[in-house]
């Protein structure tokens, strides 16, 4: 980062920038890409690219561009969100084909599906490469676009052995993150045709995200895009380790019980803790987990954390929920 070759990215002059963009697009096998500040406002772009004022949106009704970007498809592209619940965090087409909306008296269209793969609030779930290719050819066929927040996508390609260029081949833009599991201190990449780059680009423009010298955060993204993906197969490890040593700890129910990737959610219920205090006593004892939901709280492996400080982790974890569990069947 220190040594990043720098321009201004407003005109398209930052090299590093450049050549960041010139590798994700080669490694998605789109034709261009966009570097983004952030995630959601790569997810805000393509869903204004992809429709126009009064539109449907189908989403997984605990998706990210659901839940966790302040309605940006509703402020910022006037579309209204039609959540299709899908138990296990797959959506398939058979879920969504129920829910499109053709032009009436009384419906707006759909016009998009944001696909969510890996799946965050289900348990890092990993949508399989066929599932997403019929949901896209299905889409197509009725002039449907798809957009796939893929803020984890290499580990779901980790986990299905597949490269991303595969897995993301039918949808019409991808958005990943440089940072989280890849390790980028910041940034996301937006891929798509030319023609939707090149739009994407004003776009980002409007939204405040066109930067200067920026290459030194792409000099993180090259690393993070070219080299951390390689070992992502260790937080799927750790993550089942994590699981693994919970399994049977008294008050948890791990949910899904087999974490496919980094992420692992725990319901804490039975505990008589709630996740705040739950997160608030794992925290004093140097573990950090978030809650996701009133009784679930989740936990994420990453690259910062190795599998010896997981196996510490989990065994705070199982000493707070032994006590917790002790005092609440105590106080019955
Ligand atoms: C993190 C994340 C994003 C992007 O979030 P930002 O914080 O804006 O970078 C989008 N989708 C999913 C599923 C995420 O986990």
């Amino acid at each position: 980062m220190a040594e990043a070759e720098v321009g201004d990215d407003v005109y398209g002059e930052d090299p590093t920038v450049n050549r960041l963009e010139q590798r994700a697009a080669e490694i998605f096998g789109k034709q261009a890409a966009l570097f983004v500040p952030s995630g959601t406002m790569g997810n805000t772009i393509a869903i204004k690219l992809h429709t126009t004022h009064g539109q449907e949106v189908i989403c997984e009704a605990r998706a990210h561009v659901m839940d966790y970007e302040l309605a940006m498809m509703a402020w910022f592209s006037g579309c209204l969100a039609r959540p299709v619940f899908a138990p296990d965090g797959v959506l398939r087409w058979e879920h969504i084909q129920p829910c499109i909306r053709r032009h009436s008296p009384f419906w707006a269209p759909t016009s998009l599906i944001v696909l969510e793969n890996t799946h965050n609030m289900a348990g890092g779930v990993v949508t399989p490469k066929e599932v997403m290719d019929e949901i896209c050819d299905r889409a197509h066929e009725l002039g449907i676009k798809v957009h796939l927040d893929g803020a984890r996508i290499f580990n779901a390609a980790t986990y299905l052995g597949v490269s991303v260029r595969a897995l993301c081949e039918k949808c019409d833009t991808v958005m990943f993150c440089l940072s989280k599991g890849l390790g980028a201190p910041v940034g996301s990449m937006l891929v798509g045709s030319a023609e939707d780059i090149a739009r994407a680009r004003l776009y980002r423009k409007r939204l405040g995200g066109g930067m200067r010298q920026v290459g030194v955060l792409a000099a993180a993204g090259l690393i993070a895009l070219e080299k951390m993906p390689h070992r992502l197969q260790e937080d799927h490890q750790n993550a089942r380790l994590l699981a693994e040593e919970l399994a049977d700890a008294p008050g948890i129910r791990l949910d899904p019980p087999r974490p496919q990737t980094n992420i692992v959610i725990l319901d804490i219920g039975e505990t008589g803790l709630n996740s705040e205090e739950f997160c608030t006593r794992l925290r004093q004892r140097g573990v950090l987990a978030s809650a996701a939901g009133p009784n679930r709280i989740r936990l994420v492996t990453h690259f910062d954390v190795d599998r010896e400080a997981c196996r510490m982790a989990a065994g705070i974890i199982r000493e707070v929920a032994v006590a917790a569990w002790r005092s609440c069947r105590g106080s019955r």
